[in-house]
């Protein structure tokens, strides 16, 4: 971050304009929305900023530019045509530790003026440190058309509540929950569709209600899965959770930009579990869940893919089940699903194959002796933690006769920047994984339809791509040695 975002309080404070053209009037007219007392220095003024000086809202200053005028004010505006002078003025504020604005010159800011979204009092800045502008519209679009309405209305109505709410819930907590509910409840959706009474009704039943214990202070828990490792995979259902949540309990295999949706006061608390090592048993998980939900906390239990794959959510379930607590369960792209897509294996292929199976890579136990009858009738096998066991898995597919070409397909850290594939066979697998020294976490895929992968290689080829342009080479991590061809 090059620059720090804030918001800057100008009511009546002095503040100079150099230039009197257009792109001065445009900068003057975003200043004049704040209240500022705005000084106007230019040789000439447009007929719009003249009517202005006329009407006593822009201050002309009548002398011609010397460094000494810059002490007067808070804020500085370089919009000349001329940049040799734009450049003087930002060279003399900086010496009299002023901020100056150079139009359209960003290496000479010392702020600069982002793209604003205006729901007063909701305002929203976007920034793009003066890489890409017409990005930063194309984003403003984005979020004027994304939000509501009368989102601003909403907020200043909060506002005014403020102090009543306040005299209605004494402790903090409770306060906070009052207004997570409030912000995606009826009375906000009131707000929202312009209902003012109706809305004014329904908040004066719930602050004189006779509810002694509102609802919203039980604790609760949300069984959140977070996907595969791409953020961009998570529900909004989860991400709004997880943004909500008091206390969030989370695994390795949950990114880093998922937990930055946390509330800035929300505890982490890592309880992952690596393969061989146990950060916490699922007996002491279990009881750290119910002891905090108990105690009145909404606990996010957030967990890498979908919570009831192959990830205990079941059993965490069970447990809040048991001590009669009140849970959500909220669920997320599996690895399984993740992997193949970003790796282009489709699953069920017409065809070639008509049934799928999560399963993990013991596989006599989880599948039954029968299991290679289903590779033979056309199936995908999508094994999950099968890292230490790659070598065997191999071996049992030639052992249980399946054909040495059966395609293997191996997807290692899926759906992630670093996500590799690689593509084998029944009879090369072993060789093939230890060359490519595979890492925990990985998918193995079994079946016909991986021989479609050649052709789908969409996510690795982005980011050989990016890496190429990066590199200003062609090089490609994608394990294509050997990529078998169809058919
Ligand atoms: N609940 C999770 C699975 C947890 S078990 C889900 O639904 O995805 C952990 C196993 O999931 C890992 O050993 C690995 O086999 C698989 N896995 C999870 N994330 C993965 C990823 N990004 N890439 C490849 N495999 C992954």
């Amino acid at each position: 971050m090059d620059r720090l975002p804030i918001f800057l309080s100008l009511q009546d404070k002095p503040c100079l304009v150099i230039g009197g053209g257009d792109v001065a009037a445009r900068k003057i007219a975003l200043l004049r929305r704040t209240g500022a007392a705005i000084s106007v220095l230019a040789q000439e003024f447009n007929a719009s900023l003249l009517q202005q000086v006329a009407a006593g809202q822009l201050t002309r200053v009548e002398q011609s530019y010397g460094s000494e005028i810059i002490r007067q004010f808070w804020l500085v505006i370089a919009a000349t045509d001329d940049a040799a002078f734009n450049h003087r003025i930002a060279a003399d504020a900086a010496a009299a530790s002023r901020f100056c604005n150079v139009v359209d010159d960003n290496a000479a800011s010392s702020f600069i003026l982002p793209a604003i979204v205006d729901r007063s009092p909701v305002l929203i800045a976007i920034g793009t440190e003066g890489n890409a502008p017409v990005l930063a519209q194309q984003l403003k679009n984005q979020i004027e058309a994304w939000l509501p309405a009368r989102i601003g209305a909403l907020a200043a109505q909060a506002g005014r509540w403020r102090k009543l709410v306040q005299k209605r819930f004494s402790g903090l907590r409770e306060r906070r929950r009052f207004w997570q509910d409030f912000f995606t409840g009826p009375i906000a959706e009131h707000l929202l569709a312009g209902r003012q009474a109706a809305a004014e009704k329904a908040m004066r039943a719930q602050l004189v209600g006779t509810v002694v214990t509102p609802a919203t202070s039980r604790g609760e828990a949300w069984i959140v899965g977070a996907g595969p490792g791409d953020p961009g995979l998570m529900t909004l259902r989860g991400q709004n959770l997880v943004g909500r949540a008091d206390i969030i309990l989370y695994d390795r295999l949950v990114s880093e930009p998922i937990l930055d949706l946390a509330r800035k006061e929300a505890e982490l608390i890592f309880v992952g579990k690596s393969a061989g090592s146990n950060a916490m048993s699922q007996d002491a998980i279990n009881a750290l869940l119910v002891r905090l939900v108990r105690e009145g906390n909404r606990v996010c239990r957030l967990k890498g893919g979908d919570p009831f794959v192959f990830g205990r959510g079941g059993e965490e379930a069970l447990a809040l089940a048991a001590a009669g607590l009140p849970f959500q369960i909220v669920p997320g792209i599996s690895a399984a699903l993740g992997c193949a897509a970003y790796a282009g294996i489709p699953l069920t292929l017409r065809g070639v194959s008509g049934s799928v199976t999560l399963a993990t890579a013991k596989l006599d136990s989880d599948l039954g002796p029968d299991w290679p009858q289903l590779l033979n009738a056309g199936h995908t096998l999508a094994l999950y933690m099968g890292v230490s066991s790659i070598a065997d898995i191999g071996e049992q597919l030639l052992h249980r006769g399946l054909p040495p070409d059966l395609p293997v397909a191996i997807v290692e850290n899926g759906t992630t920047p670093q996500q590799r594939t690689i593509i084998s066979s029944a009879i090369a697998l072993a060789r093939d994984a230890a060359a490519a020294k595979i890492v925990s976490p990985a998918m193995v895929f079994i079946g016909e339809s991986i021989r479609a992968a050649s052709k789908l290689q969409w996510f690795e080829q982005s980011l050989a791509d990016r890496s190429a342009v990066l590199d200003g080479g062609f090089g490609s991590h994608i394990d294509c040695a050997r990529l078998i061809e169809t058919g």
